[in-house]
């Protein structure tokens, strides 16, 4: 390698904000095959927003002050989104009691007696939980691309809580580049697989791999690379660290999560994904200008 051409390499991508840790993550970046996505935060802003509650036996009054109080505890961002949209609208504050996180699922909580859990399907399923009706339901939001939140009180399907995360405005641009450059695109995702795949199919992505949990994140890499794929791996989330130190290359969204930034041998400033394509391109010339 001659350091010449990784200084020029290093100068181009740091002049679009893409910073290259070392001289090998330059030169990975060229033999990229495959890149894989974070879904939240990554491909999408992060920032859900709640897009209605659906009832099914429980009015709204009763059900949402007890889905706020569950959220209210979780640092999750789907219950930074409820226990906002709560305090907006003034929903009664009511102490949780017993909370406990359940990660990739949702949380659990005993409030005015009752056993509140709210999270996926995941979960209900843990909760000993029939989804009954709520199954449609959740199917129908799915489809509008909607991230659904199951809430079930002492052991019944009480509701739903519909939220939708906008694709960052470049994420669509950013996957027709990496086309265009002959790469590989799959997203990664701890949401609903009819969710994911909705949104996947928006943006033109190539594989969907959804309702995967945080801690087998790393392990889907690895199958990948078992197949001959040399992986970049794009992620935003503590969730996504143990990935992004599996994957050939990893590449952190600067509005990530300093444990993300510190793991990556790739930092995106801008958290654009059209930054993505960037980062293998000026690997692609680096390389060149070596031999
Ligand atoms: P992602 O990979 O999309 O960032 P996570 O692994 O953090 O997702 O969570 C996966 C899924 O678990 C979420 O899509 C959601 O269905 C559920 N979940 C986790 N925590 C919560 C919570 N506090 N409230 C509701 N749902 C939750
Ligand atoms: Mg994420």
């Amino acid at each position: 390698a001659t350091p010449t051409a990784i200084m020029v390499g290093t100068g181009l991508g740091a002049g679009r904000g893409v910073l290259f840790k070392n001289a090998t993550a330059l030169e990975t970046a060229a033999g990229v095959t495959t890149v894989v996505m974070d879904k939240t935060g990554t491909l999408t802003k992060g920032e859900p927003e709640v897009t209605g509650f659906e009832t099914l036996s429980l009015p709204e009054e009763d059900l949402v002050p007890l889905v706020a109080a569950v959220e209210r505890e979780s640092e999750h961002p789907l219950a930074a989104a409820i226990a906002r949209h709560a305090d907006v609208r003034g929903v009664p504050r009511r102490p949780a009691e017993a909370f406990s996180n359940v990660p990739g699922q949702g949380a659990v909580a005993t409030v005015d007696g009752y056993r509140v859990a709210v999270g996926n399907s995941r979960l209900m399923r843990a909760e000993g939980v029939a989804l009954g009706e709520a199954a449609r339901r959740l199917d129908a939001l799915a489809a509008d691309g909607r991230t659904a939140v199951l809430v079930a009180v002492d052991g019944r399907i009480a509701g739903l809580v519909g939220l939708a995360d906008t694709p960052r405005p470049s994420a669509a641009a950013a996957v027709t580049a990496l086309h265009d450059a002959g790469v590989e695109v799959v997203m990664l995702t701890g949401d609903n697989a009819g969710t994911a795949q909705r949104i996947g199919r928006e943006l033109g992505i190539d594989t969907v791999i959804a309702e995967v949990l945080p801690g087998d994140k790393a392990a889907e890499i690895a199958r990948l690379q078992g197949g001959g794929r040399r992986v970049a791996m794009v992620g935003d989330g503590v969730n996504d660290a143990p990935a992004l130190a599996q994957a050939d290359l990893g590449i952190a969204i600067g509005a990530g999560t300093d444990v993300a930034i510190e793991t990556a041998d790739v930092v995106l400033m801008r958290s654009d994904p059209l930054d993505v394509p960037t980062a293998l391109l000026v690997g692609r010339a680096t390389v060149r200008k070596m031999r």
